[in-house]
């Protein structure tokens, strides 16, 4: 059994229904949204009440809310499953998701980026010397009808 002494610190599901109640929801629906029983819903809201130390629902909402603990925890991003690992915790649902759409997307990002990343920086550097070493080159390539127009002027 899980202690649940006052001080103790808060297991990401306590401070998620904890959340979901601040947020106005009731048991049935947390439980519902969390695909959760109605009394393990009901059993960590009560041991969040205990490890706050608070005397109601509401008053471990408010001591939630006054201590930061919402603020702290973070979900369905890279970031929040970051903090799950860093806690040493499984991660919830919300970041596994968050997590798979980061690796998706960093994976979609290699297979796109480095040839063409380091291709195109090279590409540019060279372009700002180009345009540094000389005036002339530039500017025939970027409107060559003025450059034909300079070239006829010249040769008349
Ligand atoms: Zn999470």
């Amino acid at each position: 059994m899980r202690s649940s002494r006052p001080g103790a610190p808060l297991v990401t599901r306590e401070v998620q229904i904890l959340k979901a109640i601040a947020d106005g929801g009731t048991y049935t629906e947390i439980a519902a949204d969390l695909q959760l029983a109605h009394a393990s819903v009901k059993n960590y809201a009560h041991s969040a009440i205990k490890k706050l130390g608070a005397r109601s629902q509401a008053h471990a909402v408010h001591l939630a809310w006054e201590s930061g603990l919402f603020r702290r925890e973070r979900h369905g991003d890279h970031a929040g499953f970051a903090a799950h690992r860093y806690r040493d915790e499984e991660p919830c649902d919300d970041c596994w998701a968050g997590e798979r759409a980061y690796r998706a997307g960093r994976r979609q990002k290699r297979r796109q980026e480095p040839p063409s990343a380091r291709r195109g920086a090279r590409g540019r550097s060279q372009v700002v010397r180009a345009v540094r070493g000389g005036d002339r080159p530039s500017e025939a390539s970027q409107s060559p009808q003025e450059g034909q127009a300079v070239t006829e002027e010249t040769a008349a």
